[in-house]
């Protein structure tokens, strides 16, 4: 399943901030996903869940953000934000538009226990 190479190599991109932070627990894990990622969040919390198991965030709490679509037109040269997967520019209603970042998947935020210094 996409969803499981997804998390499996977020998983690795999680353990190493982590290393880097000397933090032990990561509590919360806040993912931005484009429209067109093409990722199911449910798919994706199913599989986060599956592969925290012993992991540094093995309590994490997986938050899904989902970013609007940001449209080019190469018309009217207006970027617009919708929520719709739908290619035309709401500005001016031409269809001479491009998605820009609408398959982005990228980790927004960690939120980790680090331990006060040595005792
Ligand atoms: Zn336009």
């Amino acid at each position: 399943m996409h969803e499981f190479s997804i998390v499996q190599s977020l998983m690795n991109t999680i353990e190493e901030h982590a290393a880097r932070q000397d933090a032990q627990t990561v509590t919360r894990v806040v993912l931005r996903v484009g429209p067109l990622a093409g990722v199911v969040p449910h798919l994706l919390k199913t599989a986060f869940d599956t592969f925290k198991d012993r992991t540094v965030a093995e309590i994490a709490e997986l938050v899904i953000e989902m970013s609007p679509l940001e449209l080019n037109c190469r018309d009217c040269l207006q970027t617009s934000a919708t929520d719709t997967v739908r290619f035309k520019c709401p500005e001016c209603g031409s269809l001479n538009v491009e998605a820009c970042e609408g398959d982005a998947l990228m980790l927004e935020r960690l939120e980790m226990e680090v331990p006060d210094g040595p005792a």
